[in-house]
């Protein structure tokens, strides 16, 4: 038996691991969990799965939980986050919160020699070296849930890493992916909502009609896999039925493909190396898909990846300011403040006026991402 601690078990990952968890009893069982505001799905998370320790965000929300539940341990905000994490009992932490707030509660897991299944791509791309360097101190696995990431871990299981040449990470291009930048100019934020192979939570749809996801993608492969930049593609595939390649010296590529279900990464991850069979979920047949269509990515369309691989070749800092500037942009186009194009501007700002600092400390990265989100948010204030 598995006993997990999930964070963000109430977002569209956290629930879709909490189904992988109903799936397999007998493998699985839910210790800890974390939530945010979302008190009704904690509570039916609790009545179906009983986990031990809940943190949840709002002292009030936990103040009348732990009424309603007095044999759960309940926690609340930043800290009650971390000790979900680190909760004793667990073998394994799924993080599936959203954003930088992440980061802490996977070094404190990773100090505590907690292996990681890791949806929240923030954590890597604010604060990789640290995650990386600790990672290898305690001698930690950092197993990813990704899609495309996880493809590219079940591709190089028993290959030569030191014969990979190049990765290839595929992208769907998202909910605008054929509009023009002019056809941009007017886009909702219904629209932008609207994903055609993905049902996910609001930020990474977001994220993936920008094309930020892939460019957070990009920085998370370069510390997952230790490639350079200049060895990791993005190819337009817009299926979504390979989920990324390896290129190996020898020109042979091997991909892995499946329907898009998050919840074939998220199982992995928790069964990693072996498999368990994934009742209810759709089977690939090619002759059903008929065509994959493949396309070169344009980076001045797609402006935001460009701005992914430049924070990362930069390194230091400046992903810090990449992903903090896109978290702030994203939640203000959502709240209707600014338009969809405003996002990349902000982030291309925030950047611009940043100096670098290289190998920061976890305290660095801490004021790094408050200093850009609050110059972000005086770029909406002073809009109006
Ligand atoms: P959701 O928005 O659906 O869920 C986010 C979860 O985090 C919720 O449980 C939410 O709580 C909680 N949360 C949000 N903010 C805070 C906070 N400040 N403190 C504590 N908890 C918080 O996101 P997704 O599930 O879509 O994504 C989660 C992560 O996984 C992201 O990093 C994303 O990039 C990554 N990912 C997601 C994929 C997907 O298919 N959805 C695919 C690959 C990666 P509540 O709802 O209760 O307020
Ligand atoms: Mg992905």
């Amino acid at each position: 038996m598995k006993k997990i601690a999930l964070l963000g078990a109430t977002g569209s990952i956290g629930q879709q691991t909490v189904d992988v968890v109903n799936m397999h009893q007998n493998e699985f069982q839910l210790v800890s969990i974390s939530v945010g505001r979302n008190i009704n799905e904690a509570r039916k998370i609790i009545k179906a799965c009983s986990p031990r320790f809940v943190s949840v965000l709002h002292k009030e929300d936990r103040d009348m939980l732990q009424l309603e539940f007095p044999h759960v341990t309940f926690a609340y905000g930043h800290e009650g986050l971390i000790e979900a994490a680190i909760y004793e009992e667990a073998d394994i932490v799924v993080n599936a919160v959203l954003g930088s707030v992440g980061l802490e509660p996977t070094l404190e897991a990773i100090k505590r020699g907690k292996p990681i299944a890791l949806a929240n791509k923030e954590t890597l791309v604010t604060a990789g070296h640290l995650v990386m360097e600790a990672a290898r101190k305690y001698n930690v696995p950092i197993l990813p849930v990704d899609s495309e990431h996880s493809a590219i871990y079940q591709c190089l299981q028993g290959q030569d890493e030191k014969a990979i040449e190049r990765l290839i990470l595929t992208a769907s291009g998202g909910s605008f992916r054929d509009k023009t930048r002019k056809q941009l100019e007017g886009v909702t934020v219904k629209e932008a909502l609207n994903h055609p192979n993905w049902s996910m939570g609001a930020k990474i749809t977001i994220d993936s009609a920008t094309m930020m996801n892939k460019g957070l993608e990009v920085i998370e492969a370069y510390w997952l896999f230790g490639l350079p930049y200049d060895k990791i593609e993005v190819v337009l595939h817009k299926e979504s039925i390979i989920h990324s390649m390896v290129e190996f010296q020898d020109t042979s590529v091997i991909a892995q493909l499946g329907t898009p279900d998050m919840r074939a990464p998220i199982q992995y991850a928790l069964t990693y190396p072996n498999r368990l069979e994934l009742p209810n979920a759709k089977r690939l047949q090619l002759w059903e898909v008929g065509k994959l269509h493949f396309s070169q990515m344009d980076y001045s369309r797609f402006r935001c990846l460009a701005f992914a691989f430049e924070a990362g070749k930069q390194g230091g800092t400046m992903p810090t300011v990449l992903n903090a500037a896109n978290e702030e942009a994203v939640t203000a186009f959502l709240d209707g403040h600014i338009s969809f194009l405003q996002i990349e501007n902000m982030i291309e700002t925030a950047m611009n006026r940043h100096d670098v600092m290289q190998n920061p400390c976890l305290s660095t990265i801490k004021e790094v991402d408050l200093e850009a989100r609050q110059f972000v948010r005086s770029l909406i204030t002073k809009r109006g």
